[in-house]
């Protein structure tokens, strides 16, 4: 009897015990590394824009909320806008300093697709466990060109200036046979973990037209896009608008993707056409997209093959448009003529866009924003390597109106996660904010994020960008930039 009583009394105390255990478990099982509290979540895949906690794992957005999330570190982010980190199809500052400015930019991903890089694999071991944002890059056409022509000896340590973009290589034509060493090469490359073929057409004008299209169907064959810098930028013809229906007919004919970089400095005036070119092209199947910088002059080095024969009329600017980027020197027909000959690697700040074709580009539905920045040259360089991203949002978004917050967000997150994911599926799990996407994370200011970086002084830190998570982890906190972290991770083809 009294045993009885007493089992009697143990058994709810044994449940509660047993509850207490069940809750305290799952209490733990739920907390989460970090929680950004009370920020306005916007995410422009989902058209979420509304106040939300959201709790991270793992390197990992496991769970976004209106309650209450608790955790081993809160960080509250109210006022702040939390969007998507920034991705970069343009990014040819592959080093930390590079990465440091873009961070500070609010960028997660900096991928080298333009000119690439070569080996792949050998550029992706240097970059394992040292980047401070995640990185990724196409195999180089114009050093597989140079390869496929014997002109470097393969165990030779690879120079992209010296070795495939000097004029006596660079003006070279491959032959059936360099062709087909060419496409090996290529293919080579993107088994490696390249993002697709990068194409600097510009600055190889021995590439005819059937070497391009030899290049579009290794694509095709690796169901990859062609990342590629057209032709040629001119107002005379052959002019900008053939360079780009080159790639809308070659991505028509063999049905490879085509990125189109930089279509401002692609086209200068001739702008407004092209995009309506682009536009028409995808309506009719061609999977062709683009992008742009938020600046009015462009930056490349003064031997490329741009500045070769009546450049001035072609491209509709003078030698006094050209700065030498080292001193800031605008150059003279003497000057040009010295360091073209003399230093033809060094770079010159070539300004010739219009304002308002910048803005119809950056403004136009599905042209994403892109830097093409980040070579840091004595420290001296074009501002988009710093400043790009904080420009489109405070210049164009808040003061001038041009488009909406979410509008500019989806430029710089979704649209470049949806270019890559088709081949690459770690890009499914960015550019978004959303249960199980990784914590590629930007916290800014809408009231007060600006661009800081100039022609006279570009290695200024953006304004406004309060915190930046890559795979979870601060490389940006309370403004100031997290050292000696590097959670950046390869991003690769097939991966
Ligand atoms: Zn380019």
């Amino acid at each position: 009897m009294t045993r009885l009583f007493e089992a009697k009394l143990l058994l709810p105390g044994l449940l509660v015990l047993a509850t207490f255990f069940l809750f305290s478990s799952s209490a733990y099982a739920a907390s989460f590394d970090l929680v950004l509290e009370g920020g306005r979540v916007i995410d422009p895949e989902s058209g979420l824009d509304a106040v939300r906690n959201i709790g991270i794992k793992n390197g990992k957005i496991v769970k976004i909320s209106r309650h209450e999330l608790k955790a081993k570190r809160t960080v509250n982010v109210s006022g702040l806008v939390v969007s998507p980190g920034f991705i970069d199809l343009h990014a040819h500052g592959q080093n930390n300093i590079a990465n440091d400015f873009q961070a500070r930019d609010g960028v997660t991903t900096a991928l080298e697709l333009e000119l690439g890089v070569y080996p792949v694999g050998k550029w992706y071991a240097s970059r394992k466990n040292k980047a401070i944002i995640n990185y990724g890059a196409t195999v180089s056409h114009s050093i597989s060109r140079a390869l496929a022509l014997h002109e470097v000896p393969p165990d030779h340590e690879l120079d992209l200036f010296k070795d495939a973009l000097a004029p006596d290589i660079s003006r070279k034509e491959l032959d059936d046979a360099a062709l087909l060493r060419m496409t090996d090469i290529l293919n080579q490359g993107v088994i490696d973990g390249g993002l697709g073929i990068g194409v600097g057409l510009a600055y190889v004008p021995g590439a005819r037209r059937k070497e391009i299209f030899h290049l579009y169907q290794a694509a095709k064959s690796n169901s990859v896009p062609v990342f590629v810098h057209a032709r040629v930028t001119s107002v005379v013809e052959p002019d900008s608008t053939s360079a780009l229906q080159e790639l809308i007919a070659n991505s028509a004919a063999t049905g490879a993707a085509t990125h189109v970089c930089h279509i401002g400095s692609a086209g200068g005036v001739q702008v407004p056409t092209m995009l309506k070119m682009i536009d028409g092209a995808r309506k009719n199947g061609v999977d062709i997209s683009t992008e742009v910088y938020p600046y009015t002059a462009a930056h490349t080095f003064i031997g490329a093959a741009i500045f070769a024969g009546d450049w001035r009329k072609n491209i509709g600017m003078d030698y006094h448009d050209l700065q030498w980027t080292l001193s800031g020197e605008r150059l003279t027909e003497d000057t040009f003529n010295k360091y073209r000959k003399e230093k033809s690697e060094g770079m010159v700040i070539a300004y010739f866009m219009p304002e308002h074709i910048v803005a119809a580009a950056i403004s136009h539905p599905g042209v994403m924003i892109a830097s093409d920045g980040g070579r840091w040259e004595n420290n001296v360089g074009h501002p988009r390597g710093a400043g790009t991203f904080a420009r489109v949002l405070g210049r164009y978004v808040r003061e001038q109106k041009l488009l909406s917050l979410q509008d500019a967000l989806a430029k710089m997150t979704i649209l470049p996660a949806l270019r890559l994911q088709s081949y690459t599926p770690m890009m499914l799990n960015k550019g978004r904010i959303k249960k199980g996407a990784d914590a590629d994370i930007t916290v800014f200011d809408p009231l007060t994020i600006i661009d800081k970086a100039s022609f006279e002084k570009p290695m200024q830190y953006s304004k406004g960008i309060h915190h930046v998570l890559v795979n979870g982890e601060f490389v940006v906190r309370d403004g100031e930039s997290v050292r000696n972290t590097f959670p950046g991770k390869a991003i690769q083809n097939g991966k």
